[in-house]
């Protein structure tokens, strides 16, 4: 917890108790939990936290690069501590997500860019996780 809290210091983040147990839900978190479910969770230390607190914090850490907001589920915004380049395999019926770590790297030819300089890319796989395709056998 401690290297967390360092972390979080060094972004320049106010830690505040409530903030704290936010990044405490965030930290290492693979489920790629959106601010819903990262308010249920603190809601359980916290009875008194607004969602309005969960949403500005990740906002804040969002722009100082705490963590990434991916768009990948159309329902809602997840969030990803893992803030590394890295992929993701959304299944399409339960919304799971998963990382894809591979050294897949997608280059588009200079004359394809539009005069971009780019700065990064990010895939997105679809499809149904074992639970769901096995309920569908
Ligand atoms: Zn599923
Ligand atoms: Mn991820």
């Amino acid at each position: 917890m401690k290297a967390t809290t360092e972390r979080y210091r060094t972004l320049g983040i106010k830690l505040t108790p409530q903030r704290l147990a936010i990044l405490e839900c965030l930290d290492g978190n693979k489920s790629h939990p959106s601010a819903e479910d990262i308010y249920k969770e603190v809601l359980k230390r916290f009875p008194t936290m607004s969602f309005a607190t969960v949403y500005n914090t990740l906002e804040v850490l969002r722009e100082k690069g705490g963590v990434q907001a991916l768009t990948i589920d159309p329902d809602r915004m997840r969030y990803d501590p893992d803030t590394m380049g890295h992929h993701h395999l959304i299944c399409q019926r339960c919304r799971k997500v998963v990382d894809v770590h591979s050294d897949v790297k997608v280059d588009i030819p200079e004359d394809m860019a539009h005069g971009f300089e780019i700065t990064g890319s990010h895939m997105e796989f679809y499809g149904l996780c074992p639970k769901c395709k096995a309920k569908e056998d």
